[in-house]
């Protein structure tokens, strides 16, 4: 199960183990028992700092395919028990979560910002996360490695992945339909489509005093600040590092939608990649520069000091900044009908990758059928066993390649001139949506068990809404120079009136909003601070 090339990997990562760490399980019998063990076995061979222990009187573990990390405290040379548990055997998208969790438990520095660990830090109550996944679920391994983390710079959090697949029974008692799920001390938390930034936004909402207290120490003023961490985002913060200004980023999911993309073929110079690939790339290549980072939060609020701009977090932190550049991009455009919100991960789904395997063996229906909606029918198609297509329009607006294979794929059914009027749950599970003939007039219903909703998506711009001209979209107005009509606030990418919404696009508009604030920075700022100096004398005066 762990290759050599694998094993030649981990060999060289772990080098970097400071501390040794042991894979602790407990006693008792499963059928893929024999499996996690050798599987752990296999990783412990890389390095004599890593060892797998089996103990008879271990009752922190909830099976025998349950394991939990030890390390060893440098100082004192205690045995310190992380926190961080896996149930279930973590192959596939969730192998990265274990290596991190590994290394980071063997001394390797938690990958969250300043302003985010202490927020964690400031957390007094015991918490217990429980993070239900599925191996093929690519947002999963976020969330995992979230919990994980705050569980290593925190004692009052333990964490613990859960493999959906072999904990069928616990899944069906929880009634959970999607991934990634999250529950906190037995309760539910998070659920429908979590990101690590909405866990801290849950956490803040519980607990109101994490994001009151002051941040440790605060940021000096930035020349440029990027609001989001999408293509648009990413490239904006190389080029302005490049340029020698200090540069913050903050985004509440680094990569934005190229994470829900599966695969990518339109980057040219990349042939085909996908997007937890292309993630990781930005992300890496981002880090060869000095760009300060706040990631998993959001900003809330932007608001002026004189020439200067304050932008607000989630946090509680607040930075200052001569330039901002909004790159927050767009999330999925819900249908807004009666039992949209309320079946959020009982049966409504807006990620075709990350919740078609729920849906194994059933009906469902995909609404929209433009090219997210075909390409989620198609895929879906291969697990489920009906996808019924709802397009509004008259006619699919999905690429005809696209159109032609669905049209061509057995288990695929398209309804056009459909207009979705109501969800239907039966004991808390969707069991039908109900669709307006636009021809006819006449109500139909279709019985099924899933709705995926793809109907476009809809620009993050609220937030900033206030201070920056937007379209009746919410698309923020920019010019040739990705200007903004606040000076000294750029925008790029999908949040902005720039038309074809592309990875592509919107790198390079990144780099252009970039080179305008360096511009601005050049010659404007100065001027607009002469005259803000000025206005303030006269107001004083
Ligand atoms: P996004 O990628 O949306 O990134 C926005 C960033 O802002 C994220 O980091 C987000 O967390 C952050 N953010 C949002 N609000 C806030 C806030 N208030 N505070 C802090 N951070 C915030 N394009 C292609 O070229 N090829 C493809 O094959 C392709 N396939 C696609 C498949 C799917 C399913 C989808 C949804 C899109 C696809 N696209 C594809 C389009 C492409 O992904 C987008 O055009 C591109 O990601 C836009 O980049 P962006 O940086 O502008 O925004």
């Amino acid at each position: 199960m762990i290759t050599d090339d694998i094993k030649k990997a981990l060999k060289a990562y772990t080098e970097k183990l400071e501390q040794p760490v042991s894979f602790v399980l407990a006693e008792g019998e499963h059928e893929k028992r024999d499996e996690l063990v050798a599987f752990l076995e296999g990783i412990a061979t890389v390095s004599d700092k890593l060892k797998v222990e089996v103990r008879t009187e271990e009752n922190k573990l909830r099976s025998p395919i349950s394991f939990l990390l030890e390390t060893v405290d440098a100082e004192t040379g205690e045995t310190i028990d992380t926190g961080i548990r896996f149930s279930g055997i973590p192959s596939g998208h969730e192998f990265n979560s274990l290596v991190l969790a590994m290394l980071q438990s063997g001394g390797l520095k938690p990958n969250l910002d300043d302003s985010l660990s202490s927020l964690i830090k400031r957390v007094d109550a015991k918490l217990h996360f429980e993070v239900f996944v599925s191996l093929s679920c690519h947002n999963c391994p976020d969330i995992v490695q979230a919990v994980n983390q705050f569980a290593l710079i925190n004692n009052n959090i333990s964490s613990e992945m859960i493999d959906g697949g072999l904990f069928q029974t616990l899944i069906e008692d929880r009634d959970i339909q999607g991934v990634p799920t999250v529950y906190l001390n037995g309760e539910l938390f998070a659920s429908g489509k979590v990101e690590a930034g909405t866990l801290v936004e849950n956490l803040i909402k519980r607990y109101p005093d994490l994001n009151r207290a002051a941040p440790e120490k605060s940021l000096p003023l930035q020349d440029v600040t990027v609001i989001g961490g999408g293509p648009a985002g990413i490239s904006a913060a190389i080029y302005s590092a490049r340029k020698g200004l200090n540069v913050t980023l903050i985004a509440d999911r680094i990569g934005g939608q190229v994470k829900d993309t599966m695969d990518i073929e339109n980057l040219i110079s990349v042939q085909k990649t996908t997007g937890p690939e292309l993630s990781g790339a930005m992300y890496q290549h981002m880090n060869d520069y000095e760009v300060t980072k706040r990631e998993h939060v959001k900003v809330e609020q932007v608001s002026t000091e004189g020439v200067n701009k304050l932008v607000k977090l989630s946090s509680g932190e607040e930075i200052r900044t001569k330039t901002i550049i909004v790159a927050t991009g767009a999330r999925w455009r819900e249908l807004g009908i009666p039992g949209e919100k309320e079946n959020i991960g009982n049966g409504v789904a807006y990620c075709p990758h990350c919740d078609g395997p729920f849906f194994k063996g059933k009906d469902v229906a995909v609404v929209g059928g433009g090219n997210s909606g075909i390409e989620a029918a198609l895929d879906l198609a291969g697990i489920v066993k009906s996808v019924t297509v709802i397009e509004y329009g008259a006619e699919l607006k999905a690429d005809k390649v696209l159109v032609d294979k669905a049209v061509a794929t057995k288990n695929v059914s398209i309804i056009k001139n459909a207009e979705s009027k109501s969800i239907t749950a039966t004991n808390g599970k969707v069991s039908s949506i109900e669709y307006k003939d636009r021809t006819s007039g006449d109500v139909h219903s279709v019985p099924l068990a899933g709705i995926f909703v793809q109907i476009g998506l809809v620009p993050n711009s609220q937030f900033i809404a206030d201070k920056v001209e937007t379209t009746r979209f919410g698309e923020i107005i920019i010019d040739e120079k990705s200007r903004s009509s606040e000076s000294g606030i750029f925008a790029a990418g999908d949040v902005t009136t720039v038309p074809h919404k592309q990875i592509i696009v919107a790198m390079g508009e990144g780099a252009k909003a970039s080179l305008s604030a360096f511009e601005y920075l050049l010659t404007q700022y100065s001027e607009d601070e002469n005259s803000g100096q000025k206005e303030e004398e006269r107001s004083a005066a």
